[in-house]
């Protein structure tokens, strides 16, 4: 099966905001077995629209996906297009009205009548709930094409794709085939190390591994497909069990979990509290952690120390430590996690220290090196971390790294 992506929307073209639909469906599909052979993006023109539909029409692809622009406002316009290209009337769907009137009573709210656009498909369109926001999907057959039409935002077009888009294309593709993945997320490793610990691995469709590279986090996506669910999933678990035991040391997360829930859950489950200390994170795993409702519960408090005269007068790292040993350092990590613990009054202190750059890596301390501590009971344990890639990467991995230790410690699988 081929595929071609049309991404709508001026924001893009102008740089605004990243494509990140087209990373994500591109690693989908593959894992799906379908092939995308060209991606298109086009501003919220009623005219270019078209002319990009009416082409890519005139393809061989079997598949078109079209994204954005099912808004209430007036730039969003793709329905109204496709409808006209495709020679359609556009009928309003009385269910879909009803929906999204409940979307707004359910949150106290009257529905402006501008959203009544939204219930409105092309004919003969197969309608795709939309259980975050007010814009439903569809799929409409046209000329032995498929057309899948997904709204713009990230969280809504992502559970509509992985619920009713993927059962939908997964029975197109080889006739009621089953799709299993496993998703490992890992941190601490650049993508090509990755590649090179699965090297004998990759390579072959089915099972078949799809990589995805993040900030601080790459994603290895294991996928098994076959007609019969059993044996797919029997597939998937022995190979995935191969995948996780070479890259075992780097993986913080699997499949939809998330890490600052997990540690939030095991610190509730055994009535413990945690405070941070952060220095080249500034605050961001304080931010993890309370982005979770309920947090207050176990999370005591955090302490950006960005200077060493925070981290002596505040957390009561000594000006020995600093000068000896330097304020990137096993020494000066476990002092600031000792130091946090006490002046939250929490049962755990966690803290980080490093070089997150792009300057001030020396040829001893270079871009990248993190220590992170973890002082709990009568213990301190101090890990040393070379996370690669830019500022944010380094950043967004020691709070994956980090989040991961305490996990670890509660699990009691750190020693
Ligand atoms: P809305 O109801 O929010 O208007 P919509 O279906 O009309 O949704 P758009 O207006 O095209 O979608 O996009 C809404 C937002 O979704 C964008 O501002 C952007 O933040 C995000 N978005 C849209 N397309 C993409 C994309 N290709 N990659 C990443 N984010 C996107
Ligand atoms: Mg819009």
């Amino acid at each position: 099966m081929q595929a071609e992506l049309i991404f709508t929307g001026t924001e893009l073209l102008l740089g605004h905001i990243l494509n990140t639909h087209a990373q994500y469906l591109g690693v989908m599909l593959s894992i799906m077995g379908i092939e995308v052979g060209l991606n298109t993006t086009v501003g919220d023109s009623r005219e270019a629209m078209s002319r990009v539909l009416q082409q890519a029409l005139g393809r061989s692809s079997d598949l078109i996906i079209i994204t954005g622009g099912l808004g209430p406002t007036t730039d969003d316009i793709t329905f109204e297009v496709v409808a006209e290209v495709l020679g359609l009337p556009l009928i309003l769907d009385q269910e879909s009205l009803k929906k999204i009137k409940r979307f707004f009573l359910d949150r106290g709210a009257i529905m402006p009548e501008s959203n009544v656009k939204q219930a409105y498909f092309p004919r003969g369109a197969k309608i795709l709930p939309n259980n975050v926001g007010t814009a439903p999907g569809a799929v409409l057959g046209f000329n032995n094409k498929t057309l899948i039409i997904l709204p713009g935002p990230p969280n809504e077009l992502i559970p509509m794709f992985e619920g009713a888009v993927a059962t939908c294309l997964s029975k197109k593709v080889a006739g009621g085939e089953v799709i299993r993945y496993r998703i490992f997320k890992l941190t601490g490793i650049s993508e090509s190390a990755v590649q090179d610990l699965l090297k004998d691995m990759g390579g072959q469709d089915n099972p078949g591994i799809a990589y995805l590279a993040k900030p601080g986090e790459i994603q290895v996506r294991v996928s098994a497909r076959g007609a019969v669910s059993a044996q797919v999933e029997k597939l998937l678990e022995d190979f995935a069990g191969k995948v996780r035991i070479r890259l075992e040391k780097h993986i913080f997360a699997c499949d939809d979990d998330i890490l600052e829930d997990l540690v939030g859950k095991l610190l509730l489950a055994k009535g413990l509290t945690i405070g941070v200390a952060e220095s080249c994170t500034g605050g961001l795993i304080a931010a993890r952690l309370t982005d979770i409702p309920g947090s207050s519960a176990y999370f005591k408090g955090g302490i950006v120390s960005y200077s060493n005269e925070m981290k002596n007068r505040i957390l009561g790292v000594s000006m020995e430590i600093l000068n000896s040993y330097g304020a990137v350092s096993k020494e000066t990590a476990e002092a600031m996690a000792v130091g946090v613990r006490a002046a939250a009054g929490a049962d755990l202190g966690l803290a980080v220290t490093g070089i997150a750059g792009p300057a001030g890596g020396t040829a001893a301390k270079p871009r990248g090196l993190v220590y992170i501590a973890l002082a709990a009971g009568p213990i301190t344990i101090c890990r040393e971390h070379h996370f690669p890639g830019i500022r944010m990467a380094v950043r967004q991995g020691t709070v994956n790294a980090a989040l991961n230790m305490v996990r670890q410690y509660l699990l009691g699988k750190n020693s």
